[in-house]
């Protein structure tokens, strides 16, 4: 049976010491509900199982511990990557799935801190992606915890679905009911719901974007770009902004309005035949629009569209097609430097925080682009967020699974962010913006909140601060 402890190594008998010294609480026990794996089997099938070579180039260092949130939370070694990574090792040596297994591969937030911290280049990513698919296949999970996550995916990754909720979410924020909610203290006895509504943005009217903007000026290249699923229905002024830089820098960009989700929550979640549809269809969408590149604007996004050519490495239909998709796709600040500025840019006299989102910084490695291209912006003093290298607690659904811990490392991530005295705090991902925004107004706290793409698309136009405050 697998246990919390490990022999040998750096590490003994599940007692460890908290080298962060932040350890605010204990884990959630059955925070899922967990209810058992298939008995008598090993922990992982044949189909991809987590690779032992991968698994042993961990030497058991612990340079990785202080960046995990989950570790730095509750200072348990079996929620740190190290450990993590033990216990793959032990299904693969014939240990069989268990509950507590199962609940420490749960609470891993997929952050990637630890790939970058690592410097063994464990490729983390890759062992908990395939071990979220044996996990996905293999174990039985409770009734309520299938309920939660059968009714997160038949509508997050489904923007029409997800517009249909803005007229109602839009009239309860308007009307008031949200203050009279919120001050019964109803949603704390339902901390999912509570995480989902406290999670919400202030939706304001989406701009239409045509299927096909046309370069201002002389051509440089063809782009499709991704409208996304939450983008789309709750940042939709993050899409016109983004498709507004692009044409003012030479793109002709192209958003068809039959894309559909690019299948990253699915594939972060271990649902591989759900992801692996998703990827086809989009892939089929863009095949003939004649693009140079690929343009994305979500961080969770980005990182699966560029790992497309190992979802689809199977398929002998898709394959080769997803490896020459998956090169051409660019993060909007990768393909702004790469082509390098032709729009001037108009002073913004603020102070910036820049938020680096996890599947950005850690799982692109891109950090430096977003940086020089605020940096370029006349008036703008950009500052440093301590521990950026922490999630805030968003990590795709898992704040909404997981409400308790993610509102510890949402306020964690505000007041680091308030600590820096800036103005406004900048990010690249949808889920951060909603839940250090969240995380702001929990604290009593008040900081203008914008994507990158606002940012540069207010200097190009020349727009006032203020728009961004
Ligand atoms: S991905 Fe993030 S939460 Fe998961 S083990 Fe690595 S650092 Fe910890
Ligand atoms: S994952 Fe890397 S940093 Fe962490 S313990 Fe293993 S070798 Fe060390």
């Amino acid at each position: 049976m697998a246990d919390d402890s490990v022999s040998g190594g750096a590490v003994s008998g599940g007692a460890v010491s908290t080298p962060t010294g932040t350890r605010a609480t204990e884990p959630p026990r059955d925070v899922l509900g967990l209810v058992g794996s298939t008995p008598g089997e090993g922990a992982f099938d044949h189909h991809h199982p987590p690779k032992l070579d991968l698994v042993n180039d961990c030497v058991h260092c612990g340079f990785c511990l202080t960046t995990c949130p989950t570790y730095v939370l509750w200072g348990e070694e079996m929620d740190s990557p190290r450990g993590r990574i033990y216990q793959m090792k032990q299904g693969l040596e014939g240990e069989p799935l268990t509950d507590s297994m199962v609940e420490h591969f749960d609470r891993c937030l997929g952050c990637m801190a630890c790939v970058t911290a690592c410097p063994s280049g464990v490729q983390y990513d890759k062992l908990i992606e395939d071990t979220r698919q044996q996990v996905e296949r293999r174990h039985s999970r409770s009734p309520r915890d299938r309920a939660l996550r059968g009714a997160i995916f038949k509508l997050f990754p489904y923007p029409k679905r997800l517009r249909l909720l803005r007229g109602p979410l839009r009239a309860y924020q308007a009307s008031g009911v949200q203050r009279l909610v919120a001050k019964t203290g109803l949603l704390k006895l339902m901390p999912t719901l509570g995480a989902m509504e406290s999670l919400a943005p202030r939706l304001s009217k989406p701009e239409r974007l045509a299927e096909r903007v046309p370069a201002q000026g002389a051509k440089r290249a063809v782009v499709g770009m991704l409208t996304g699923c939450v983008q789309s229905a709750f940042f939709p002024d993050v899409n016109a902004a983004t498709a507004r830089i692009l044409t003012a820098e030479g793109c002709e960009v192209v958003i068809p309005r039959t894309q559909g989700c690019c299948g990253a929550l699915s594939v972060h979640n271990g649902r591989e035949e759900e992801a692996q549809k998703f990827a086809r269809a989009l892939i089929d969408t863009f095949s003939d629009v004649g693009m140079d590149y690929f343009v994305v604007n979500a961080a969770g996004c980005g990182s699966s569209l560029k790992e497309y050519d190992r979802l689809l490495a199977d398929d002998p239909a898709y394959a080769e097609r997803a490896t020459a998709f998956t090169a051409k796709v660019r993060d909007l600040s990768e393909i702004l430097v790469e082509l390098g500025p032709v729009a001037p840019r108009h002073p913004l006299p603020v102070t910036v925080a820049y938020h680096d989102a996890c599947h950005l910084g850690h799982a692109q490695g891109v950090r430096a682009q977003p940086r020089a291209l605020l940096r370029g912006i006349p008036g703008l003093e950009l500052r440093e967020i301590a521990d950026a290298e922490i999630c805030c607690g968003s990590a795709g659904i898992w704040n909404v699974l997981n409400p308790e811990p993610a509102q510890q490392l949402g306020e964690r991530k505000a007041r680091d962010v308030l600590a820096t005295g800036a103005a406004l705090l900048v990010t690249a991902n949808p889920g951060c913006l909603m839940q250090v925004a969240a995380s702001v107004r929990r604290l009593g706290a008040d900081i203008g909140l914008a994507h990158t793409a606002h940012v540069l698309d207010a200097s190009i136009r020349g727009l006032p601060v203020e728009d961004l405050l």
